[in-house]
């Protein structure tokens, strides 16, 4: 009897983790091996009139090669967090982008990184803010996430924990492009005239509608329906005090969860972080999903737009990118333009630069 007893209860402990972990993935589950990926470099004022036809097309390459790299990885099987990682590496590689290489310059004229991805299936998530010299900061995030007992290191720590894993270092300079330090000159003069007027010490549209694009992110969803997202920047252009923006804050530009989506943001950083963007959408359509009878895929784009408008309401402005467990990918932006691209299983692949495109 006692003999019994134990044998049933051995069986509930070794199988009621695999069943409560089977229940929640269920909700939403995938009906068959799908995949999906979005990705963005970036929102902001991009229209056609400030930029060449060579830059257009140079963009719309390397948006393609990033999602080529991704689709590659999701193909073959793998996971979401490996999309996403090997898409964003693409673009932090590429001095077009606001990270990695090209990236923005800091008030003291030194580049400064910021990064996180997050995993839906387990809620692991890592991130790295205030970084120098790890080559691709998406790396340091996912070994922050897949390494170390915790979420979010910074500065000089962060850099030292890089190094520790054995990731591949680079000397600041390695990032700095000459368009960069133009921006930076320009934005001081700007910053120094409103200063001179009595002004805020950052220039308040930067902060707001007027700031500069190409964070990178990305959202994968694997042919386990697991979903993973990860963001990469540089920050704004002059940021000072250490400035740190929504992009490494889990919650604020990247979140993931298998119940109902992943997030990647980009935009005016401190009103991502006020509205907690990528959670708030999220947490929205985990809620609709499991109590509007109505829901449709309509309610996600309505609940992304919401959020947005929502954070466009207190001054800022940017736009995100997401991906649902039922094979739904979108973008929600209130700016002239976002680069974004997305494919999936179904043999869909697109890449966009203007607000008025498809
Ligand atoms: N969100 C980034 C930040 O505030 C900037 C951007 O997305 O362009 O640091």
């Amino acid at each position: 009897m006692t003999q019994l007893f134990k044998a049933i209860a051995i069986m509930i402990i070794v199988l009621a983790p695999t069943s409560w972990a089977a229940a929640q993935s269920d909700a939403p589950a995938q009906a068959e091996k799908t995949w999906s990926l979005v990705l963005h470099g970036g929102a902001g004022t991009i229209s056609r009139d400030r930029i060449t036809q060579e830059k257009d097309a140079e963009i719309r390459a390397k948006l393609t090669e990033a999602l080529d790299a991704g689709s590659a990885v999701l193909k073959s099987g793998g996971s979401a967090t490996d999309a996403i990682v090997a898409t964003i590496m693409v673009l932090e590689d590429d001095p077009n982008f606001n990270a990695g290489k090209g990236a923005v310059f800091t008030w003291e004229g030194t580049n400064s990184l910021d990064s996180s991805i997050m995993d839906g299936a387990t809620r692991n998530a890592g991130a790295a803010a205030g970084t120098s010299t790890t080559k691709n900061p998406i790396l340091l995030a996912r070994a922050v996430m897949e390494n170390s007992r915790h979420v979010l290191l910074s500065g000089e720590g962060a850099d030292q924990f890089s190094r520790e894993q054995g990731l591949e270092q680079v000397d600041n300079s390695y990032f700095a492009t000459p368009s960069r330090r133009e921006a930076l000159e320009r934005f001081k003069l700007r910053q120094n005239a409103i200063s001179a007027l009595g002004g805020d010490q950052l220039a308040q549209d930067q902060l707001g509608r007027d700031w500069r694009f190409g964070t990178v992110g990305a959202v994968a969803v694997d042919n386990e329906g697991n979903i993973a997202a990860g963001t990469s920047t540089g920050g704004l252009t002059g940021k000072q005090w250490g400035r740190i923006g929504d992009s490494p804050i889990i919650g604020a530009g990247t979140y993931a969860d298998n119940r109902s989506c992943g997030v990647s943001a980009t935009g005016a950083g401190e009103y991502f972080i006020r509205v907690g963007v990528a959670h708030e959408i999220c947490t929205r359509l985990r809620i609709a999903y499991e109590t509007r009878p109505d829901f449709s895929e309509t309610t996600t784009q309505d609940i992304a737009d919401s959020v947005i408008a929502e954070m466009g309401d207190l001054g800022g402005s940017g736009g995100i990118i997401y991906a649902t467990p039922w094979g739904q990918i979108g973008y929600s932006f209130d700016t002239p333009g976002m680069y974004r691209g997305m494919a999936s299983s179904k043999g869909d692949k697109s890449v966009a630069i203007y607000g008025d495109e498809e």
